[in-house]
C-alpha cells in the first residue's frame, strides 16, 4: 500500500506534480502525507508532513512555501502505516540523520531492527518508529563510504544499490540525495513501482494514474531494477550494475479517466461505468461464428488445457468472491472441478496438488502481494499459471505464464465494484471457452455468447433501479448488523454485498448461503437486523422463499433483491429490487449492482468516506 512519487524537470512545476500526484494514489493509503522538494536556488531541502489526507499537506506546503518556491527535484508519500503510529514524525518522506538522503518507501523492512541496530552503533539516529527510517541512514552510511563513480552509475546510486543487497523485505523506494540535486534514484522489489518518461522530465511512481497527466509513457521496473532518472533521461541497471534496456510501454487511458467526471465519487462513478467497462471486458473475445470465447495471452495450446482436470483459483478480498462464482460456473458449465483458495493462506500451507491443475490468480491492482506470492508458489512448483488481472504491465501480468486482461480502466474508489464485475464477466467467458473445448454444443455455446453479449445493456437497465435503491438505503441505514442471503453462485454474491456494507458503512454484515441460516446465523435476527436476500426463479426458489419466511417470524426485515419472474408471496419482502430475468450465467453480475448501490447510499447516509474508508486501503502490497 501506500503511494510515491518523485519528479524531475520543470522546476516550476515539481510541487504541484507531487501534490497532484500523490492525491491520486491517495486510494493506496491516506493515514499522512509528506513530501521532500530541493529548493531551486539554494538546493536545501524542504521536507513537509502531516498526518491526514493530502489535502491538509497541500493546505500546509501553501502555508510554509512561499509564492513562487520552485524546486530541481522532490518525492511525496500518502502512507498506510505498517510500522510505527499514524503521526507527522512517522509520516515518509523520512531523512538520514546526517541530512544527506530523503527517501519514500512503500512496502516493509522485516530486518530493521536488526539494521537499525548496526547503524546506531556507526551512530547514526532516528526519530521515527518506522522501519522505513532505516533505510535513509543506511544509504547514507554507504554514501560516505563509496569512491566516487568512474562509470555507469552515480556514487549516489550505487549507495542505494548496496544498501539494498543488505535488507530483507519489499520496497518501492523514490531517493534524493542532496549532493546530486539533479536526480532521483527509484528502486524496487516486492512493490510497484513504474518510471514516466516525459519530455525534459521523468518521474517515478507507484502506479500510472500518478504521471498520466505528465506522460503516457512508461516503464514497469522489474523487482531487483534500480533507476536513476534526470530530466533528460534515465538509467536501469540490475542487481549486477549491468545495464538493462527497456521497454516502454504506452498507456491507452488519459487523466479524465481517472477523474469523478461529475460525480459525487468515484465508487459512485466506477459503478455506472460497468455498461462500458462489461463491453470492454469482451471486446474482441468472442470466436467469429459466435459460439465460443477467446483469449489471446492464455499461452497454453488447447492440448495441454484439455488435458487440465483440476483448477485451482487463488485470490483475496473482493476478487476471491469472484473467485467463488467463477468456480460455480466453470463446475456447471465446464465441469471441471474448482477449487478456490485465499492467496494468502495457499501460499504457506503446502497444499498438495494433482499435477494436471490450472492454477488461476486473479487480482485488480496485479500487485496484491499475497496473491503474487501465490503465484510465485504456484510456478516454483511447477503449475501453469494465469491471471485476471485489470493491472496491465502489473508484477502479476508480468509474471504469469499467461492471463486476461480486465480492460476496466483505472478503478480508484477503494471499495472494488467495476473491477469485480468484470472479473466475474471474464470468468463467465472462461467457463464457456473451457465447456465448449469438451461437451458444450455449438448451440449452447451461441446461445451463451448471445446472452453474454446483452450484458451491457442489462447492467445499464439495473443501474435504473438507483433512485429506488437510495429510498430504501435512506429507511436502512441506521441499523447495526445486516445479513446477505443467496445460493448457489449468488452465495458469493451475499458475501460480497456483506462486504462492501463493511467496508465503506463500517456495519457489521456476514453473507451466508440461505439455506445456511438455520444453521447459526439465524440467532442473530431481530428487528435490529435486517436480511438482504438474493433470489432468481430457479428450482430452488421455493427454498429461498422458506427462508425468507423464517426471518419474517422472527421479526427481522427483509430486502429483497430478485429476478423480475420470481413468484415471491405478496407483503413477505419489505423491499423489493427487481432485477431482469437473464440466462443463469449472468444472474450473479447481475445481482451485484443493487448490493454495490445499497452499500453505497448507505455510506452517505451515514456521513462515511466512501472511497477512502477508514483502515483501508487498495491494492494491498504488504503481507
Ligand atoms: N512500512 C512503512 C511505514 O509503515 C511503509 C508502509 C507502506 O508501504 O504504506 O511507514
Amino acid at each position: 500500500m501506500c503511494g510515491i512519487v518523485g519528479y524531475v524537470g520543470d522546476e516550476r512545476k515539481t510541487k504541484s506534480v507531487l501534490i497532484e500526484g500523490i492525491k491520486r494514489l491517495e486510494y493506496r493509503g491516506y493515514d499522512s502525507a509528506g513530501v521532500a522538494l530541493l529548493e531551486a536556488e539554494t538546493e536545501e531541502p524542504v521536507v513537509i508532513r502531516k498526518v491526514g489526507r493530502v489535502d491538509n499537506l497541500s493546505n500546509a506546503c501553501k502555508k510554509a512555501l512561499k509564492e513562487g518556491f520552485h524546486a530541481v527535484n522532490g518525492i511525496a508519500h500518502t502512507r498506510w502505516a505498517t510500522h510505527g503510529r499514524v503521526t507527522d514524525e512517522n509520516a515518509h518522506p523520512h531523512r538520514s540523520s546526517d541530512g544527506k538522503i530523503i527517501l519514500a518507501h512503500n512496502g516493509v523492512i522485516e530486518n530493521y531492527e536488526s539494521i537499525r541496530k548496526f547503524l546506531t552503533t556507526k551512530r547514526y539516529t532516528f526519530s521515527s518508529e518506522t522501519d522505513t527510517e532505516v533505510l535513509a541512514n543506511l544509504i547514507a552510511y554507504h554514501y560516505q563510504k563509496e569512491p566516487e563513480s568512474e562509470n555507469g552509475l552515480s556514487r549516489f546510486a550505487k549507495s542505494v544499490r548496496k544498501t539494498f543487497n543488505h535488507v530483507e523485505g519489499t520496497y518501492g523506494v523514490a531517493v534524493i540525495c542532496t549532493d546530486y540535486p539533479d536526480r532521483l534514484v527509484g528502486a524496487r522489489k516486492g512493490s510497484p513501482l513504474i518510471l514516466g518518461v516525459g519530455k525534459d522530465e521523468c518521474l517515478l511512481a507507484s502506479d500510472v494514474s500518478a504521471v498520466i497527466a505528465n506522460t503516457n509513457n512508461v516503464v514497469y521496473l522489474n523487482d531487483g531494477e534500480l533507476v536513476e532518472i534526470t530530466k533528460d533521461g534515465y538509467h536501469i541497471s540490475n542487481w549486477d550494475y549491468t545495464q538493462i534496456e527497456p521497454v516502454i510501454h504506452t498507456v491507452d487511458w488519459d487523466i479524465e479517466d481517472a477523474e469523478k467526471s461529475g460525480f459525487d465519487h468515484y465508487m459512485l462513478k466506477e459503478i455506472f461505468e460497468q455498461p462500458k467497462s462489461l463491453e470492454n471486458a469482451m471486446r474482441g473475445r468472442f470466436s467469429e461464428d459466435a459460439s465460443t470465447a477467446k483469449f489471446g495471452g492464455l499461452n497454453i495450446d488447447v492440448s495441454q488445457l484439455r488435458q487440465m482436470d483440476r483448477i485451482l483459483l487463488l485470490a483475496c478480498g473482493t476478487a476471491w468472491h469472484a473467485a467463488l462464482v467463477i468456480e460455480y460456473l466453470i463446475e456447471k458449465y465446464a465441469r471441471i472441478p474448482v477449487e478456490v483458495e485465499y492467496a494468502s493462506e495457499f501460499r504457506y500451507r503446502n497444499a498438495p496438488l494433482d499435477k494436471n491443475t490450472l492454477v488461476g490468480v486473479i487480482s485488480q491492482s496485479g500487485e496484491t502481494l499475497d496473491t503474487l506470492e501465490a503465484l510465485r508458489e504456484a510456478k516454483r512448483k511447477g503449475y501453469h499459471t494465469m491471471a485476471i488481472t485489470n493491472g496491465v504491465g502489473s508484477s502479476i501480468a508480468r509474471e504469469c505464464h499467461g492471463g486476461i486482461y480486465q480492460h476496466a480502466g483505472p478503478e480508484i474508489g477503494v471499495a472494488s465494484t467495476k473491477a469485480f464485475t468484470s472479473q466475474v464477466l471474464i470468468g463467465a467467458m472462461f467457463a464457456l471457452y473451457l465447456a465448449r473445448l469438451r461437451d458444450m454444443s455449438y448451440g449452447e455455446g451461441k446461445s451463451i455468447v448471445a446472452e453474454l453479449k446483452k450484458v451491457p445493456d442489462l447492467v445499464h437497465q439495473s443501474l435504473s433501479e438507483a433512485e429506488k435503491i437510495k429510498e430504501i438505503a435512506k429507511r436502512y441505514s441506521q441499523y447495526p448488523d445486516f445479513l446477505f442471503l443467496g445460493r448457489q453462485s449468488l452465495f458469493p454474491i451475499a458475501l460480497e454485498g456483506a462486504l462492501k456494507l463493511k467496508e465503506i458503512s463500517y456495519i457489521h454484515a456476514e453473507g451466508y448461503p440461505a439455506a445456511e441460516m438455520k444453521h447459526g446465523p439465524i440467532a442473530l435476527v431481530c428487528e435490529d437486523c435486517p436480511s438482504v436476500f438474493i433470489v432468481e426463479s430457479d428450482e430452488i426458489q421455493n427454498k429461498v422463499v422458506a427462508n425468507m419466511q423464517e426471518v419474517k417470524a422472527r421479526g427481522g426485515k427483509v430486502i429483497c433483491i430478485q429476478s423480475e419472474d420470481c413468484t415471491i408471496p405478496d407483503g413477505l419482502a419489505d423491499e423489493v429490487i427487481t432485477l431482469p430475468k437473464v440466462h443463469s450465467m449472468i444472474a450473479p453480475l447481475l445481482a451485484t449492482i443493487p448490493m454495490q448501490l445499497l452499500s453505497y447510499h448507505i455510506a452517505i447516509e451515514r456521513d462515511c468516506d466512501v472511497d477512502k474508508p477508514r483502515n483501508l486501503a487498495k491494492s494491498v502490497t504488504v503481507e
